[in-house]
């Protein structure tokens, strides 16, 4: 039996979570005045597992480092007064004592004046000495003696006891993170373990009747958690020790259960979803119950963000991140780091920051603190910061995104052309060498593959033709890609290019309708019999594409005036198109020839439409256009291409 959540009145239910929508700093201040200052437990931790740890008290050196008075170099321990007259023409003879100290050898033989003991590098001083020759410095004189030729001053090639760390001297401060050079002095004074703050135990839960975990097989209308995965990562890089419970479904039981179990076990607990106004939400319903104060904030002026909620039950915190993946890390990063990094006794995050111009006017919510990640390319003067066109729910824009600007509370809009401070998401930029900027197409990648299996860093940023050729124009990337089409000339590209630009010819895709195989409407039909056919039966369901899209002109013009079922349905890529009909949300639609193919779908070509390339000439002597169009001539790039289902021009 399935359980449906009751209706909900959304409307109450959105007034009653939201009612108070704090600022970002003000629920931040709220939070973290709920639960510091407290006392930081602390655990000892061998010198082995101690990297990133903050000490959690003071050390003092247990030893002299070094532990005695020891030679530099190789060569001979001596009085530095027997040398005092020696020089080239008139050197001293020294005579060997029966003994070498090598290192790890303690002296028997005490250096008596007129006499030398030979000693390695690192070998403990014998009584007696003050100072070492080098070997270079001295000639032997006979089987047991020395001649040297120059003076030695007192103390010469010796570092005393204790020169390095002296005893009883404060080595560490409590609150030091412990790196690489704070594990070798340690390691230098004999200490094995030391006291560091006990990392935080964050028990992690997913919610959601929709989540596989990654591994399992997807069922129709589930998609994999990836919260789980994003916030376990992201508690260990900041101190903590995550313990990933799992997806727990939304019933309010059984959440209840596993929540109250997994905060008994730990000192924080990160949910993720069910804290929107959706039918079935109920995480932040039971944090109520669990603790006192209870909710701290729900409803937070951020975007992406809006829904998190902050608590804190008896002394833990208790967070729950928005469910899409993207608005989930974001707060995390912004909002639980600094507390979980106090919690850990780290000091705050120190992002890399540097400062890039916005080429372009985003439009950002009045009220609301705005994140938006971008992409840095290099620009003729200084970099240049791309916003990510994808939505809130997307994860990729991870991966192609550098860092992200934040945009003011009070601010409508970001203009274009502002110098923003960018936060990078990894310690330094690293600018790609080769910027596409335009329509994407699957094929793209198939010509990249060779610069990026060379070493070459390839990014390509989805803004469309247009934005494109906008960029191009800007001369803020190397190609762009589009496929526009000129009524008045019926030809494709050409007529759209202004000075600066080149063309250079990309490779040909076929439109035409995808449907199901088997459909008697459309199998073995003409585009013009299967136009028929649809739209004959009013059961039959179309899916169209965005107001913009080349293959929208080639849509609006087989369509006429006719508006079938699903015409609203305005997805804005070819993958959509195929997966809603290749999922029967609709029965036909307009995709390029290698999309229909992936998804196993029938296809009537339509026509073919021109991908090409708008080159900047001025960047056209870098390398990296220099391999690009030395891919997309190759024999390798066009076989690949032409296997995909595309026609190399
Ligand atoms: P919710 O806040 O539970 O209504 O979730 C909002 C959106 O985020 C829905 O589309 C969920 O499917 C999605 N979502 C929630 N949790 C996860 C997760 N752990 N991984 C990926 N997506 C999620
Ligand atoms: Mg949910």
């Amino acid at each position: 039996m399935t359980k449906i959540p009751a209706p909900k009145q959304s409307e109450n239910l959105d007034q009653d979570q939201f009612l108070t929508i704090l600022s970002r700093e003000e629920a931040l201040a709220r939070f973290e005045a709920a639960l510091f200052p407290r006392a930081i437990a602390s655990e000892p931790r061998p010198l082995a597992d101690a990297l990133g740890a903050a000490l959690s008290e003071d050390i003092t050196a247990p030893i002299d480092v070094p532990p005695f008075d020891r030679s530099n170099v190789d060569g001979f321990a001596v009085r530095s007064a027997d040398l005092a007259s020696a020089s080239e023409a008139a050197p001293v003879r020294l005579k060997l004592n029966d003994e070498v100290i090598a290192c790890g050898v303690a002296p028997t033989r005490p250096v008596l004046s007129g006499t030398a003991t030979p000693i390695a590098t690192g070998g403990p001083l014998p009584r007696g000495a003050d100072a070492i020759v080098m070997v270079e410095h001295t000639q032997p004189s006979g089987a047991r003696a020395i001649e040297v030729r120059r003076a030695a001053s007192p103390g010469q090639f010796v570092s005393y006891a204790g020169s390095d760390i002296a005893r009883g001297e404060a080595l560490l401060r409590a609150g030091t993170i412990i790196g690489s050079r704070e594990i070798g002095m340690l390691a230098a004074c004999g200490i094995a373990e030391v006291m560091v703050a006990r990392k935080p135990r964050v028990a992690v839960i997913s919610t959601g009747d929709e989540l596989v975990q990654p591994g399992e097989a997807l069922r129709a209308a589930a998609i994999y958690d990836t919260n789980g995965a994003i916030v376990a990562a992201a508690i260990t890089e900041n101190g903590g020790e995550a313990c990933f419970i799992g997806a727990i479904k939304d019933d309010e039981a059984a959440l209840e259960a596993a929540m109250r179990r997994a905060l008994a076990d730990s000192d924080m607990l990160v949910l993720s979803g069910g804290t929107s106004k959706g039918a079935g939400d109920v995480s932040h319903r039971i944090i109520a119950r669990l603790g006192q104060p209870g909710i701290i904030a729900h409803g937070i002026a951020l975007k992406p963000g809006k829904p998190l909620c902050l608590a804190v039950c008896d002394g833990k915190p208790v967070v729950i991140l928005p469910g899409f993946p993207t608005s989930a890390m974001f707060t995390f990063h912004d909002m639980i780091v600094p507390v979980l990094r106090r919690l850990a006794a780290l000091p705050p995050r120190a992002d890399a920051k540097v400062t890039a111009k916005v080429p372009v006017r985003i439009a950002s919510e009045l009220g609301r603190t705005e994140f938006v990640m971008v992409s840095l390319v290099e620009g003729a003067d200084g970099l240049i910061a791309y916003p990510s066109g994808k939505g809130s729910g997307a994860i990729t824009s991870f991966a192609q995104a550098d860092g992200f600007v934040r945009i003011d509370a009070l601010a409508e809009q970001m203009p274009a052309g502002t110098e923003a401070e960018v936060t990078l998401f990894t310690p330094h930029v690293r600018v790609p060498d080769l910027v596409i900027v335009g329509s994407h197409c699957t094929g793209l990648d198939l010509v990249t593959a060779s610069l990026s299996h060379a070493g070459l860093t390839v990014r390509s940023i989805a803004v469309g033709s247009l934005g494109g050729l906008a960029a191009a124009k800007r001369g803020e990337c190397d190609l762009a890609p589009i496929h526009l089409f000129d009524d008045k000339s019926e030809t494709y590209n050409t007529p759209f290019l202004s000075d600066g630009l080149e063309l250079v010819p990309g490779w040909r895709r076929m439109q035409g309708i995808v449907f199901r195989k088997g459909d008697a409407r459309f199998e073995g039909k003409t585009v013009q019999e299967a136009m028929r056919s649809a739209l004959a039966d009013p059961a039959c369901v179309m899916v169209n594409r965005n107001q913009g899209a080349g293959t929208r002109i080639l849509i609006d013009r087989l369509l006429g005036e006719a508006r079938p079922d699903g015409y609203w349905n305005q997805p804005r890529s070819h993958n959509a198109v195929a997966a809603a009909v290749s999922q029967h949300r609709a029965d036909w639609g307009l995709t390029i020839a290698p999309v229909a193919h992936a998804s196993g779908l029938g296809f009537i070509p339509l026509a073919e439409e021109h991908y090409d390339f708008a080159l900047v000439k001025a960047r056209k002597q870098r390398p990296a256009v220099q391999a690009f169009l030395d891919a997309l001539a190759s024999e390798d790039a066009r076989a690949a291409l032409a296997k995909a289902g595309f026609r190399p021009a």
